[in-house]
């Protein structure tokens, strides 16, 4: 581990693991039986061996999406559990030229210099994190309850940021971890793959709905954990854009971000109602 890789312990069984100062979380669940990684980083910190300090379990991993800081070390473990409909994107997020792409503009909005991040061993450690393997993964679907071993586990379908986006209800503790769905600070819309303004505020809608389940929302990035009254934010901030956009999608791309409460919702206007046909 890194000076700014931190473990927090949650409950006896639970774990909340922050990669580069918490760029980026991943939790650790454990049953009787087994446990469950929720995410697994950036590629910058070793999770398998994380989680083997932490428990003696045999750990399978479920991704919140197929979004690279929630994917890169997959390939350490047997069984990692991802929605089908995010197929296509955990696919382009595996591949070399995605990644690279991706840490290049990383660093660019970070003002690194190019020069600097091109001396090994920074360059080293960038390139390790873009060759991360491809790792095979077994489909999950809305509703599907994962059994640890007296803890129970329930998947929540949660298309927008990408159209296979879940929650995983922790029943027993009354906790939703929400992935990049549900965070303090806004949801990117605006980005290949992403579902429409209208088919993330029905994901909210279902998350409110369920909301007598839960007591606290675990998001991946940024504050944690939030309080469900995020929901109701969110779900005013999406309709506020729907209302102001009565006309539908506009043929024009623009990227456009809407503020209500707490929140910040970015989304582009070619994609702010469902297409025909295209129901998640
Ligand atoms: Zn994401």
């Amino acid at each position: 581990m890194k000076a700014n890789d931190t473990i927090t312990q949650i409950d006896r069984q639970t774990y909340c693991i922050e990669e580069d100062g918490g760029t980026v979380y991943g939790y650790l669940l454990c049953g009787a039986r087994r446990a469950v990684l929720i995410d697994t980083g950036f590629g910058g910190l070793d999770y398998r061996s994380v989680a083997g300090q932490l428990t003696a379990l045999p750990v399978f991993v479920i991704n919140t999406h197929g979004h690279l800081d929630h994917i890169s070390c997959n390939w350490q473990f047997e069984t990692v559990y991802l929605h089908p409909a995010d197929e296509a994107v955990y696919q382009e997020h595996c591949s070399y030229d995605v990644r690279r792409d991706f840490m290049t503009n990383l660093l660019r909005e970070a003002a690194v210099p190019e020069e600097q991040w091109l001396l090994s061993p920074f360059k080293e450690r960038i390139e390790k994190r873009c060759a991360i393997p491809m790792a095979a993964w077994r489909p999950l679907t809305d509703g599907e309850r994962l059994e640890l071993g007296g803890r129970e586990l329930e998947v929540i379908h949660t298309p927008g940021h990408t159209p296979g986006s879940i929650c995983v209800l922790d029943c027993a503790n009354r906790r939703l971890f929400s992935g990049d769905t549900v965070c303090a600070q806004g949801i990117l819309l605006n980005l290949k793959h992403c579902g429409s303004v209208e088919t993330f505020a029905r994901s909210i809608r279902r998350l409110s709905a369920q909301g007598d389940r839960y007591d606290s929302i675990w998001p991946a990035h940024h504050q944690k954990p939030i309080g469900k009254d995020y929901l109701h934010d969110y779900e005013m901030c999406a309709q506020k854009i729907l209302e102001s956009r009565p006309g539908g999608n506009e043929a024009a791309l623009r990227v456009e971000a809407a503020s209500w409460g707490r929140v910040q919702v970015v989304y582009t206007t070619d994609n702010v109602w469902d297409r025909t046909g295209c129901e998640p």
